[in-house]
């Protein structure tokens, strides 16, 4: 059995590597959304194009790839996806999610085979978790139903190229 002092010691290891982490993550979010605010998301035409195949293409199964992009002053620039292998199916894509290491990348973006973009439970502990921001576009997978989130599952806005779209949420019509 461990004595008082040596179970204090323990306990406090896990907590300061706990504090850490989250101290680390607090730092990298407010970077993005706090005192370097990003001012603008633009979303290259192409990957809008590619999302929308994609989504298509998978039906009625779910996929998620990553955004890959830059920061281009106070600028996010998504221009590319970024694959991973993943085993999907009709209920979810989640299962073995592999991060793209060697890549930068800023957010995710999955598909809903129903017609809502609203985030699910399960998105909202994958958005926590993976990246600052987050697509879901539903079926039929046109780009008006492309819906953009930030990590904690609030609506944020992207334009394509120079145009500036609010994406409409079916649930609230
Ligand atoms: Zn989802």
């Amino acid at each position: 059995m461990k004595s008082k002092t040596e179970k204090n010691i323990t306990e406090n290891k896990c907590l300061r590597r706990r504090n850490l982490k989250e101290r680390i993550l607090k730092k990298l979010k407010s970077f993005f959304f706090g005192e370097y605010r990003i001012r603008r998301i633009v979303i290259k035409s192409d990957v809008i194009k590619t999302i929308m195949e994609f989504a298509k293409h998978n039906h009625p199964k779910e996929f998620v790839a990553f955004l890959g992009g830059k920061m281009r002053n106070d600028s996010l620039e998504i221009d590319k996806l970024l694959y991973q292998r993943f085993y999907s199916s009709s209920d979810s894509a989640y299962f073995r999610i592999e991060i793209p290491i060697n890549e930068k990348f800023f957010g995710t973006v999955h598909n809903h085979p129903n017609n809502s973009n609203t985030p699910s439970s399960e998105d909202s502990f994958l958005f926590g978790k993976y990246g600052l921001i987050h697509l879901i576009i539903s079926y039929p997978y046109s780009q008006e139903d492309i819906a953009g989130y930030d990590f904690k599952g609030h609506r944020i806005y992207f334009e394509i190229k120079d145009k500036k779209i609010k994406s409409k949420n079916k649930e609230n019509i």
